[in-house]
């Protein structure tokens, strides 16, 4: 059997137009058994959080208006798509009622635990998956029959091997009688069946687990820009498509802040040998780019990745004695908080390490002022140069240089793997130092 997977993010399934062009995009891909895997619709789960939020916060109008505002996105889009039958509706309402539970529960506890964020979160996609199955006329499988996790609630690890039992059980016989079913991405659940999710933007890990479990001959990911750009295409508005690139090219970008792609999706892809295409809903003819087993840009520099809300804490060494076992107490910080270090450079008496801002800033520095002097600074972006032959080719570290002069660095990082160079400067410049770099590496002839 020969299996496509096709994964459609929130602006893909934005409103009833975007639905109705999703549909055609499947019912082109004929002669192939198709999994498509839906996003929620473009902003709900963003509504979702604040939502759950406002109910913590004892703000039960503003929840109780932000649920409304849910509800009637889904029926309008239904109604527009002929799909307000008592059957979608009365699926779309069981949600809705259950949603207004979880907020009078959260509001009475005035407690939101990751576990019942978890439940809130799935909502978004369960409700467009009714739509876009409804629309198709095909069967609707919850993805919470497969996707199973660890209970590691608001980014859940998934179990690869029970996936493809699972998968075994509920995807291929449906897909026997059926050549079309939709399921939902970032949604999963653990062993003992409460929901969890993938972490934000996790809908295209959930593809790249259907695909793997599935053996599928590709994962589409279709989402609003053509592929994979030489940037964010919202920064650099001259951001071209990258036609092809590695894996470890993907992964690199996407970690760094290349948000067309979960960092973590092209892992089972690579591990099954599947080739994952990056495609446009608006431009479904258009260009796109393809990351495939064995294929390499085979350029320096492929793109530029940029992330933001990043800080670096310094440690400064006040006496020089105990220096041996400092870096390995120094992490032992980091480990025992749960928090993951990204970049890290060390001169004789200062370490410094950047960290996501979300990490707990107090907790750590008041851990670390045991091991030295510790300073903070805050509001820097990383950006990355990503590509295979970066290392092999020195002209890349000049280019740079040049590209940043008169932005302050604070810290610079070559890749250990070779494919990355890594700089973190203030937030406030980031964008433009992303513009120097891509007029550096795209618009001056050479690339
Ligand atoms: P979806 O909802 O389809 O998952 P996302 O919003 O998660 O879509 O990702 C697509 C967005 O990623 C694009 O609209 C673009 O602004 C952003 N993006 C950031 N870096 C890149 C890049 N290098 N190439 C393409 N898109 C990028
Ligand atoms: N709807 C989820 C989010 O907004 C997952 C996704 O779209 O990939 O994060
Ligand atoms: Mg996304």
């Amino acid at each position: 059997m020969t299996a496509l997977v096709m994964k459609f993010g929130g602006t893909s399934v934005g409103n009833a137009e975007r639905i109705r062009e999703v549909a055609r995009i499947v019912q082109s891909r004929q002669g192939r058994k198709r999994i498509v895997v839906v996003s929620a619709m473009a902003g709900i789960t963003n509504l979702l959080f604040e939502m759950a939020e406002a109910a913590r916060q004892h703000d039960l109008d503003r929840a109780v208006q932000i649920l409304s505002k849910i509800e009637q996105m889904h029926l309008e889009a239904s109604r527009s798509l002929d799909l307000a039958t008592p059957d979608i509706i009365g699926r779309i309402k069981e949600i809705v009622e259950n949603l207004q539970r979880r907020i009078h529960g959260i509001d009475l506890l005035g407690e939101l635990s990751p576990r019942t964020m978890d439940e809130v979160a799935s909502s978004g996609e369960r409700l467009s998956s009714i739509l876009v199955a409804g629309y198709l006329g095909c069967p609707l499988l919850d993805a919470r029959k497969v996707i199973r996790t660890d209970s590691h609630f608001g980014t859940a690890r998934p179990k690869l091997a029970a996936i493809k039992k699972l998968a075994a059980l509920h995807i291929v016989p449906l897909l026997e009688s059926y050549d079309i079913i939709v399921t939902q991405g970032y949604i999963g659940s653990e062993d003992a069946g409460d929901t969890t999710t993938l972490g934000r933007g996790g809908s295209d890990y959930s593809a790249g687990l259907i695909g793997a479990a599935l053996q599928a001959d590709e994962i589409e990911i279709w989402t609003d820009v053509e592929g994979i750009l030489t940037a964010d295409p919202r920064l650099v508005p001259s951001a071209r498509t990258v036609e092809v690139l590695s894996y470890q090219e993907a992964a690199e970008l996407a970690s760094y802040g290349a948000k067309v792609l979960h960092p973590a999706t092209v892992r089972p892809a690579l591990d099954a040998g599947i080739p994952v295409t990056i495609r446009s809903t608006f431009k479904p003819d258009g260009m796109y780019s393809t990351i495939s087993p064995g294929e390499s840009s085979g350029r320096p520099c492929v793109a530029i990745a940029m992330r933001r809300n990043v800080v670096i804490i310094s440690v400064t060494q006040e006496s020089m004695t105990d220096q041996a076992g400092f870096l390995a107490k120094l992490f032992d910080v980091f480990g025992r908080r749960g928090v993951s270090v990204d970049l890290v450079s060390t001169s004789e008496i200062c370490v410094s390490v950047s960290l996501d801002k979300s990490a707990p800033l107090e907790a750590l520095t008041q851990d670390l002022e045991k091991l030295g002097q510790v300073s903070i600074a805050r509001e820097r972006a990383v950006i990355a140069v990503v590509g295979d032959l970066l290392r092999k080719t020195p002209e890349v570290l000049r280019k740079t240089f040049i590209a940043i002069d008169g932005i302050p660095v604070d810290l610079i990082s070559m890749g250990a793997n070779a494919i990355n160079l890594s700089l973190i400067v203030q937030e406030a410049q980031a964008d433009r130092a992303v513009q120097n770099l891509h007029a550096a590496f795209f618009e001056e002839g050479e690339r």
